[in-house]
């Protein structure tokens, strides 16, 4: 089991510590989006001089480029990108039922690399075996996403993931016992024992969570937390969340019946500073989004007095720190004129810096969280961060 340890409580909040292969994750965390095995505009090295603690890759887009089997050759994940610390994948349900031509089936979901049409099909089999080929500490579970209102829809696509959530355990055990089958002598010679397939080379062992569906209705929420409860796993993602609206709520119903001992990551939520408030107060420990470094690209740069687009014209003779009170190599060292120059004449640097301050933002918005719960100052923090920044 992926240890995980609760240093302090308050309400339904925790701080806490996961412990994975690649090191530790002091929770609440915000997990960087490295998609394609990158962080958009960042290497490795800003990302944790700017205090990332772990990132996410994609299971659907690392399939399609460069394909597992070369991760898997070049080490897995954390090797392949030198990344290491931590490291989250997702299943790659969210991207392949968001492409147009997706066909869904009992078994799986059969669809077209948007890169080059080439035909795929992912199981929760395929999608576990892709997941342990690419080596991330954390894996989430092969789920339906469903945007449909539609309580009928969204209740058939939630059965349909705790369907595939058996099938992920299985194939995740399997696999897993594969590993502890295999000697360290076997890894040293890259030779698998005799009852293990090709799949698995990895010495380290590797995580599974469930990811928790049913839209915005809360009775389905609240059967989905009951049904990943009760499954094998190391933890719970949170998903088809897309607004902040009714999340407090959503949260409050599945958070008291997953249990406590085990790290929930709410999947895909992070864009607006709220959403980590309200996420982290209703007992989330991690966080994924990439609109911090999307919206960085477009010049769109989180200050604590809220959002501005320093591509605006009264940044252009603005010689002061984009925000005074951050400590990113961006704050210390540049000003919002400099950057505002940099973004009119399309320079590369313009995003390389925008990215590390919006990252940076989220990640020690996210770390000063942690802080105000371990010493009981959560309610004192918000309040003023939220009246300052949404004023
Ligand atoms: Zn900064």
């Amino acid at each position: 089991m992926l240890k995980f340890d609760i240093e302090k409580k308050s309400g339904l909040a925790r701080a806490g510590v996961i412990h994975t292969p690649h090191g530790d994750i002091k929770t609440p965390a915000f997990v960087g989006a490295a998609t394609r095995a990158t962080v958009k505009a960042l290497t490795m090295k800003e990302m944790r001089e700017l205090g990332s603690q772990a990132i996410l890759a994609n299971t659907y887009h690392l399939l399609l480029a460069p394909g597992t089997d070369l991760i898997k050759e070049a080490g897995g994940l954390a090797e392949f990108s030198s990344w290491h610390g931590p490291t989250f994948t997702d299943s790659g349900g969210f991207q392949i039922f968001s492409l147009p031509d997706v066909k869904i089936t009992e078994n799986g979901a059969k669809f077209k690399s948007h890169i080059n049409g080439d035909k795929f099909e992912m199981t929760p089999e395929s999608s576990m075996q892709a997941q342990w080929a690419i080596g991330a500490d954390i894996h989430m579970a092969f789920d339906q996403l469903a945007k449909s209102e539609n309580k009928d829809d969204m209740r058939r696509a939630m059965e349909r993931t705790h369907r595939w959530l058996d099938r992920c355990v299985e194939e995740h055990l399997r696999l897993a016992e594969c590993v502890r089958n295999t000697t360290s002598e076997d890894h040293r010679l890259g030779r698998t024992a005799s009852s293990v397939s090709e799949e698995v080379v990895f010495e380290h062992p590797q995580y599974l969570y469930a990811v928790v569906q049913g839209g915005t209705f809360l009775d389905l929420r609240a059967e989905s937390a009951k049904y990943s409860a009760s499954k094998d796993v190391d933890g719970f993602g949170i998903g088809g969340v897309f607004v902040a609206d009714g999340m407090a709520e959503m949260l409050q119903t599945v958070c008291p019946i997953l249990p406590e001992d085990k790290p929930r990551h709410l999947l895909g939520m992070g864009q607006e500073p709220i959403d980590l408030f309200i996420g982290a107060e209703n007992g989330c420990d991690t966080f994924d989004c990439v609109a911090p470094t999307r919206m960085a690209r477009n010049g769109s740069l989180y200050t604590l007095d809220g959002r501005i687009n320093i591509k605006n014209a009264k940044y252009k003779n603005d010689f002061t720190p984009l925000m005074p009170e951050c400590d990113c190599e961006c704050c210390k060292n540049y000003t919002r004129a400099y950057l505002h120059h940099l973004f009119k004449t399309d320079e590369i640097t313009a995003k390389v810096l925008a990215s590390i301050h919006n990252e940076h933002f989220v990640v020690s918005t996210v770390d000063k969280i942690r802080e105000s719960i371990i010493h009981d100052t959560f309610d004192e923090y918000k309040n003023e961060f939220l009246s300052r920044y949404y004023k």
